[in-house]
């Protein structure tokens, strides 16, 4: 055992530390499933912020790379283990508490989104961003990666509702930014500094979350086409008028993905769905499904279905969020997120198909599409070695065309490790060299998440 590790052990109770191969081999990975991923020494599991504290000064007394980790459902490789290093993984912190008279959460990062929505809901209230993850991420991952979702386009992304956070910085400093306060000016702007850092800047230890009331029960259409470029003139449509709780976008490949995985009857010669949900409720809600309905026909939808009914809107809204599981099915996977402004949409997805056709490569596609965000998956057989190559091409010019259309390389997942050679071509030098400077000036050691993002 490396004499360093002796010291944490000293400081930390024994079950809070684990070398065993086997139990690493578990941490080691996101869905991402890096194959670059190093093999660490220990995997770190505290219960406390204190025990935080502890591994952060040690890891800065022997510079030991430190992989902060929520529940490894990260895409973008930005848990990855690091060689050498510890992955501090906080799934043993998950308390949640609501405050009703306050509306928020007091939440420690291991909780997961479906727990800290099941508490608010036990007090009429709800925690809106929710990711297709939602029932196996973390709040703490959420926090890191500014997490998106489906309810996004009209309730917002994680960000929108951390009111404060709990830190602990790279030399093991505590922090405590934000609080219960709605409204709070004071100093620099430095939570949202954290949000979204994806484990470079601190370890997040315990978070304040804005709660809302409870979402009235949706109504829901389903608008079928014959292309996914005559659905995004819809979502345009749409979105010019409406403000829908849900709009989501999935092409041929996808709605038949899902269907071979669920069986839920889906139309499997569509060329692409339409996923819309109101929830303004009773007749507001049948006013805004109409509204949404003669926008799709104006942009040649060839079927329309509306329901009202709760449970059969839950069974469409996951069948969207099996995506990513049902074309998991299909071969190795990467897995994009690009985003555009929304009326470049059209454009972004035709610029997708051509890469496909040009690479050889299937694409399934799908789209929180009322943000304007895509996630392309790329599929390949596993072990073929050309067909790895052509996909990893098609990988970065789905960036390129992005970047190309004004629009982002990531939407919601993050840089993590498998962006990272693609973001200076989005942020240019300056803001680069401004990234880094941040960096340098709160972990000047680098051992935080080292070789994510930047
Ligand atoms: C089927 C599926 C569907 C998905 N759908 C969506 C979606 O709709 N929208 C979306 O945004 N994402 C989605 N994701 C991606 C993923 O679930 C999110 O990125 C989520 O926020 C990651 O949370 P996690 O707890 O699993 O974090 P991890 O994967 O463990 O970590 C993610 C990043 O956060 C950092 N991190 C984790 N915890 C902490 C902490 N306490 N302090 C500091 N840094 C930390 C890690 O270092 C890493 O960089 C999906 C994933 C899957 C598998």
């Amino acid at each position: 055992m490396p004499v360093a590790l002796d010291a944490l052990l000293a400081e930390l109770p024994a079950d809070a530390v684990t070398t065993d191969p086997a139990v690493i081999e578990k941490y080691r990975y996101d869905w991402a499933h890096d194959p670059a991923a190093g093999m660490p020494v220990a995997v770190v599991r505290p219960t406390a912020a204190d025990q935080v504290q502890t591994v952060m000064r040690w890891a800065s007394t022997n510079r030991v790379p430190v992989v902060p980790r929520g529940a490894g459902s990260g895409l973008s490789g930005g848990s990855s283990a690091v060689e050498g290093g510890v992955v501090l993984s906080m799934d043993r912190m998950r308390s949640v508490h609501i405050d009703p008279d306050c509306r928020v959460a007091v939440v420690e990062p291991g909780a997961l989104n479906a727990e800290v929505k099941a508490a608010a809901r036990e007090h009429g209230l709800w925690y809106p961003p929710d990711p297709s993850s939602y029932e196996i991420c973390s709040i703490g991952g959420n926090i890191a990666t500014n997490a998106g979702g489906l309810c996004c386009v009209k309730y917002g992304v994680t960000t929108d509702y951390v009111l404060g956070l709990d830190l602990v910085l790279a030399d093991g400093t505590a922090i405590t930014l934000g609080g219960k306060r709605l409204k709070d000016v004071a100093g620099l702007s430095l939570l949202k500094l954290f949000v979204g850092s994806e484990g470079t800047l601190a370890v997040v230890t315990g978070a304040v979350l804005r709660l809302v009331p409870a979402q009235q029960a949706p109504s829901t259409l389903v608008a079928l086409f014959e292309s996914m470029v005559a659905a995004a003139a819809a979502v345009v449509e749409i979105t010019r008028s409406t403000r829908p709780a849900m709009l989501e976008l999935m092409d041929a490949a996808t709605i038949n993905a899902v269907e071979n995985h669920l069986s839920m009857g889906l139309d499997r010669t569509a060329g692409a769905l339409l996923l819309a949900q109101s929830d303004a409720g009773g007749a507001a809600a049948g006013a805004e499904i109409s509204a949404m309905e003669r926008a799709a026909l104006r942009c040649g939808a060839t079927e329309l279905f509306r329901t009202d009914d709760p449970a059969e809107g839950e069974a469409l809204a996951a069948a969207r969020r099996a995506a990513f599981p049902a074309i998991e099915k299909l071969g190795s996977l990467l897995l994009e997120d690009v985003g555009v402004p929304i009326p470049l949409l059209a454009q972004l997805l035709s610029g997708i198909a051509d890469i496909a056709k040009r690479n050889q490569v299937a694409i399934p596609t799908v789209a929180h599409a009322g943000d304007g965000n895509t996630h392309p998956i790329i599929v390949y057989t596993p072990g073929d070695a050309d067909a790895e190559r052509r996909a990893r091409k098609a990988f970065g010019e789905i960036m390129s065309l992005a970047i190309s259309l004004g629009g982002t390389i990531t939407g919601e997942h993050g840089v993590g490790r498998l962006k990272k050679a693609y973001l200076p071509a989005q942020l240019g030098p300056d803001v680069m060299a401004l990234s880094q400077r941040v960096k340098q000036a709160l972990d000047p050691l680098g051992i935080l998440n080292p070789g994510a993002v930047l």
